[in-house]
């Protein structure tokens, strides 16, 4: 009998092909907008094998349960997964997959290009010349933008996508301050460090610039710019949880000069207390990919005509790369590791064992 496969989104004949040449029976939702949580459950319990989710789908219990005689494996086209209760996945031993890596540099290049964008305001000067509002080139008029080399960035959270940005900031002379309270990776900033020593003594920055964990308070209060990378991870899923980790006292920490950049997930920012910092003045600016509900409310602050020539906003786009997000091939696209994970936990590869397979987050619970 073929593996049955239900995916919640079209993610690409190419790699839908893959399954398809194996023989696989994969049926698609056709609509662009997430199927209900209803219609994810009578497939679980129709018997499929597989299941390819979005951040968009809420995987937890019920969802195993339903499928509880002959689901193996959920496969996320995403490297976050906080729309799947890991503890509920692990109760029913279900093993989920991800695509991490292969949207790294795709994410920290548009985090990079974000905090640009914001700070040289690119956006206002494009629209003041399609408005036709461009009167003269003038030396400060109608308004001016922060550079960003030579300038200090603040990391939040250096896993990959944190490292990745560390490097890229490399090249624009930057001073770099880390912080991450579950893994201080010494050996990347001693690299980082080296690079920047390097770079200074040939000449290629003018500038002697330094890299270097700090404490979460420190980074905040002298970055220019703080740029998050951290996982959202709720109370109780973390001894660091990440909900609202930027809330008005943090953003009260951060200097009036500075810049915000989220490209991690929107309830790691309360979107309340930023509209009230961004009009108040707190800080000069944000530059958001991901909001605490998407698509962002037709009513949110953040929509606020006085904050919108210092607030940016993208529609959750930093992977959207084409090859990035729907290359078949698992060490390019996120399509390709998403079926690439399934294939492994559905044709028992590396002996069958969950904790050998690259692509399965839970492997904690199937070891024995
Ligand atoms: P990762 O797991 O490699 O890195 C996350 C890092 O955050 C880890 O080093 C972890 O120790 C750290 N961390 C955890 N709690 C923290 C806290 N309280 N304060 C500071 N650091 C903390 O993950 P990654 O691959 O770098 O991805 C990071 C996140 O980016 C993903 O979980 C996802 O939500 C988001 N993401 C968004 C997009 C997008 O399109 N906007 C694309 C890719 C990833």
């Amino acid at each position: 009998m073929p593996f049955r496969v239900y995916a919640t989104c079209d993610i690409g004949d190419a790699a839908f092909n893959r399954l398809r040449e194996r023989g696989y029976d994969v049926e698609v939702y056709p609509k662009s907008d997430p199927p209900p949580k209803s219609l994810i459950l009578d497939k679980a319990r129709s018997g499929i094998d597989g299941l390819i989710t979005t951040l968009r789908d809420s995987i937890d219990a019920e969802v195993f349960e339903a499928g509880k005689d002959r689901l193996k494996v959920i496969s996320q086209i995403a490297v976050g997964f906080d729309n799947i209760n890991r503890s509920d996945a692990n109760l029913y031993k279900i093993p989920f997959t991800n695509t991490a890596d292969v949207l790294t540099e795709a994410t920290a290049e548009f985090a990079f290009f974000m905090m640009g964008t914001v700070a040289r305001k690119t956006w206002p000067s494009e629209k003041l010349v399609r408005e036709n509002r461009w009167g003269t080139w003038h030396p400060f008029l109608p308004f001016l933008g922060d550079e960003v080399t030579g300038k200090t960035v603040a990391i939040i959270g250096t896993g990959r996508i944190g490292l990745a940005m560390i490097k890229k900031c490399t090249g624009m002379d930057m001073n770099i301050l880390c912080y991450d309270p579950a893994y201080e990776n010494n050996n990347y900033v001693a690299g980082i460090q080296s690079l920047m020593d390097l770079r200074h003594e040939r000449g290629i920055q003018s500038r002697k610039t330094q890299i270097k964990y700090v404490k979460f308070e420190n980074a905040l209060a002298n970055g220019d710019f703080v740029s998050v990378h951290v996982p959202l991870l709720r109370e109780g899923e973390s001894a660091t949880p990440t909900f609202h980790l930027f809330n008005e006292k943090t953003l009260g920490m951060m200097k009036p000069s500075a810049y915000l950049i989220n490209t991690s997930r929107g309830p790691v920012v309360d979107e309340a207390a930023l509209a009230k910092a961004l009009k108040q003045r707190w800080i000069a600016g944000a530059a958001l990919d991901v909001f605490e509900k998407e698509p962002l409310a037709p009513n949110s602050p953040l929509r606020d005509p006085e904050i919108e020539d210092h607030c940016r906003v993208f529609h959750h786009f930093a992977s959207g790369a084409t090859e990035t997000r729907l290359s078949p091939d698992p060490n390019i696209g996120m399509a390709g590791r998403c079926v690439q994970g399934l294939i492994d936990v559905l044709e028992k590869n590396y002996g069958g064992d969950f904790t050998k397979m690259p692509y399965v987050v839970n492997k904690e619970a199937f070891k024995t």
